[in-house]
């Protein structure tokens, strides 16, 4: 089919501006250290051929994905050489895939090492491992022969608690820097968002931001510095009246305690619209508060119309995705606000 499809009825706005301020701000934070960019999962769900040139155009070098299969997307805007592998290679396929593309592993044990080294080698990365007990190498493995064989760009670790103010940040940063005196390197990166707002003592050559990119606020040094970037809107599909009695969505969990004007949205669990952002939760018209009532359906919700009555179809409500202070952020990060936006709502 060649049609270009009708307008769709629900929209997610990038604040392009916003997003490359966000990398300057976090660049210029990083002090001597430059900013790179973490732009896996399709830019927490913002959209790799959206937010890639932006972040290019304001000036990062270095770009991270989490796995292989992501790498393609980012080499339509970036030369692969920048571009670093989190996951590592696990297969000599992941490997051969890496010399033809020129994507760089992040080399994360020493069976990764070899594999690496038995592919040819080359320039790589490394994670070393400093207590987050995720990926890396430990520090009793820097002096082992197959480490010293690697030639080594980036020696990176991975801060586990940099959002809160913990003893763990400057123990992972003095460990970072004994084990950087003993494995030969060019550059070191250590700092996420929430690492940068640490101090400049975190922030080494190259910061990794990934969040505070897209509008999250990890710390509060960062609040006032980092701009908001996601905007949701969905339109209203239909408006009715309810009789009291009525009940709304599946299972009929909202009755109508008396007559009242609804609306149903198009927005729904597919787009990332989680149930657990149902009642007690709102979607707004202008100022006015919709409260949500029922069950989120999959491609669908139904608001409360008492504060803006005459509301029709066609109209569009803001839908918060406010990642500074969602109502259930301890059960929902910010991260996952973002990366289980749904496909229907990714731009491009
Ligand atoms: C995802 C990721 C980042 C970015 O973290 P944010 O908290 O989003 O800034 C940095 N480094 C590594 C290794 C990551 O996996």
């Amino acid at each position: 089919m060649n049609e270009a499809a009708p307008p769709p009825t629900m929209r997610l706005t990038v604040d392009r501006e916003a997003l490359a301020a966000n990398w300057r701000a976090l660049d210029a934070l990083s002090g001597a250290a430059s900013a790179g960019a973490a732009v896996k999962a399709d830019c927490y769900g913002l959209g790799v051929d959206t937010c890639v040139p932006l972040l290019r155009d304001a000036g990062c070098e270095a770009f991270f994905v989490a796995h292989w299969s992501e790498v393609a997307a980012v080499a339509r805007h970036v030369p692969p050489s920048q571009i670093a592998v989190l996951h590592g290679p696990l297969s000599p396929a992941d490997c051969a895939y890496a010399h033809s593309t020129g994507a760089l592993p992040v080399i994360n044990s020493r069976e990764q090492a070899a594999l690496w080294l038995a592919s040819g080698g080359g320039r790589c990365h490394l994670m070393v491992d400093t207590g987050i007990n995720r990926l890396g190498i430990a520090p009793s493995e820097a002096n082992e022969p197959i480490i010293a064989a690697l030639d080594i760009d980036m020696l990176m670790s991975h801060l586990a608690s940099a959002d809160e103010d913990s003893a763990m940040n400057p123990r992972q940063r003095d460990a970072f820097t004994t084990v950087a005196a003993v494995i030969p390197h060019r550059r070191r990166s250590l700092a996420n968002s929430a690492g940068i707002a640490l101090g400049k003592d975190y922030a080494f050559d190259l910061t990794r931001p990934g969040i505070a990119l897209y509008g999250g606020v990890p710390r509060a040094e960062l609040a006032g510095i980092i701009r908001p970037v996601v905007g949701i809107e969905a339109a209203i599909l239909q408006c009715r009246t309810l009789a009291a009695g009525d009940g709304v969505g599946y299972n009929s969990t909202f009755t109508a305690p008396e007559a009242m004007r609804v609306a149903t949205v198009s927005i729904g669990y597919a787009d990332g619209f989680l149930r657990l952002r149902g009642p007690g939760n709102a979607l707004f018209h202008k100022d006015c508060r919709l409260p949500i009532l029922g069950k989120v359906s999959m491609d669908m919700v139904v608001v409360d119309l008492s504060a803006a009555p005459d509301l029709v179809a066609g109209d569009w409500l803001g839908v918060p995705w406010d990642i500074t202070d969602c109502a259930q952020q301890n059960i929902l990060s910010p991260y996952e606000l973002l990366t289980t936006i749904g496909q229907r709502l990714r731009p491009g």
